[in-house]
């Protein structure tokens, strides 16, 4: 081991397992890449102001879990702890939204970095795949995003995830939820920090997850009676296009989502078998958002899919991703010249797009075959010394067990047939 370990709450992602997570990100791309999303790469840094803006300064993620750091040239810097406020930024950027056709699409696939109480599933560094559709106030994209999230979830064989659907209104009723509301939270028996919570963003109360909270809350109102008419129409559209998709869904009038920019549409999918950290992906509209760090309005939906809780909520279910195994042929040289022939056939079959390994170190033939047998290649090419005289490879059949010498001058191609 060395002097050095992984930060608090973050770990690595090693082979074998990390080709789960590789499958995993793959499976969430996948239905997005098929329906109109297109890429987008951002910096794993941003300027703090946009989180502070986008994300709201009386969240959890802005005032307690930011890395926020200085730079030499005095620059306030934060790493992201998620990428919905950047995406709209590169967007408003490049100017994306003028280009003429909304709404534009994108997807993306990367780390978040919040600076949390870590615990299984709850982590500082961790890696989401999220897609935002932005510009474009219609039901059908915000099912869409819902249907295309449920899809990756069912190609993945997962079962046991329930989700959850509301709406938390807009700019019209909100506001006179929000003040009927905090009259109720005023009444009731809290600390101090939760009333002044109640003051600033009283929605969020309703997520205290504590016990003698919850208790208190029973009766409190709920947005799904203040719903403007706009906004219920809205929802019941979205209700129907998912139903109609056969995508089962629980109504959740109390589900509200940690980020301030969220509006009409929000969802949360959870796995029932992760314990306490249950939220596997989340998102919902985030209509004032591109306003709010500068922009012109453009109403948008979109989703964050956590990777990590992904992988956990598989393994609750007991699921083994078949993943095949990354090289096919596994070359064996037994001496000198073996090896520099062997090397040079390795090279010519990874040009030809065989997945091709090779016993490096001078190994013997027991410890090679070890190493092919590990590599979970189905051939094995092992060239030996007598084999080289008479110009022949042994190619080995490493499920059967079947070994025959063919022409050093036909590996290539006698590989590319058996192996389709
Ligand atoms: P959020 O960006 O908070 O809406 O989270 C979206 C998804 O990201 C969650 O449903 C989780 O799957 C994942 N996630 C959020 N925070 C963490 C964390 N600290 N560790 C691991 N996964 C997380």
């Amino acid at each position: 081991m060395s002097t050095f370990k992984a930060p608090k709450g973050t770990y690595d992602l090693l082979p074998p397992d990390s080709a789960q997570f590789l499958a995993v990100r793959e499976a969430i791309a996948a239905p997005l890449r098929n329906s109109g999303y297109g890429y987008i790469e951002t910096p794993g840094f941003e300027n703090v102001e946009l989180f502070a803006r986008g994300v709201g300064e009386s969240t959890d993620i802005v005032t307690k879990e930011m890395y926020v750091f200085e730079t030499k040239g005095g620059d306030r810097l934060a790493l992201r702890p998620e990428t919905t406020a950047p995406v709209l930024r590169a967007v408003l950027e490049a100017n994306l939204h003028k280009a003429g056709n909304l709404p534009v699409k994108v997807w993306y696939s990367g780390s978040q970095y919040r600076y949390e109480r870590p615990q299984k599933g709850r982590y500082r560094h961790f890696s989401q795949v999220g897609a935002e559709a932005i510009g474009a106030e219609d039901p059908a994209l915000d099912a869409e995003l819902i249907i295309l999230a449920d899809q990756s979830y069912r190609a993945l064989g997962l079962q046991n995830f329930r989700i959850l659907l509301n709406s938390l209104g807009d700019k019209e009723c909100r506001p006179v939820y929000r003040a009927a509301l905090q009259d109720f939270l005023r009444g009731l028996d809290l600390d101090e920090e939760t009333l002044r919570r109640a003051e600033i963003n009283p929605l969020r109360v309703l997520d205290d997850k504590r016990p003698e909270v919850q208790k208190q809350l029973t009766d409190a109102p709920l947005l799904r009676d203040y719903l403007c008419d706009a906004c219920k129409t809205y929802h019941e559209e979205v209700r129907e296009l998912i139903t109609a998709a056969g995508v089962v869904f629980e109504d959740d009038p109390k589900l509200v989502r940690g980020l301030d920019y969220y509006t009409r549409t929000t969802f949360e999918f959870v796995h029932d078998g992760l314990g306490s950290q249950s939220a596997v992906g989340g998102g919902g509209r985030y209509d004032g958002l591109s306003e709010m760090i500068g922009g012109p309005s453009l109403p948008s939906v979109g989703w964050a899919l956590g990777v990590d809780r992904t992988v956990l909520a598989l393994e609750a279910e007991g699921i083994e991703l078949d993943i095949p195994s990354a090289t096919s042929v596994f070359a064996v040289p037994l001496g000198e010249e073996a090896r520099r022939v062997l090397f040079s056939k390795v090279t010519e079959l990874r040009k030809n797009g065989v997945a091709a390994d090779f016993s490096y170190g001078g190994k013997g033939l027991k410890a090679a075959m070890k190493a092919a047998n590990r590599s979970g290649a189905r051939y094995a090419l092992v060239l030996g010394e007598r084999d080289l005289a008479e110009g022949v490879v042994q190619l080995k059949d490493m499920e059967s067990g079947e070994q025959t010498a063919i022409g050093v001058n036909e590996i290539v191609a006698e590989l590319e047939s058996r192996l389709g």
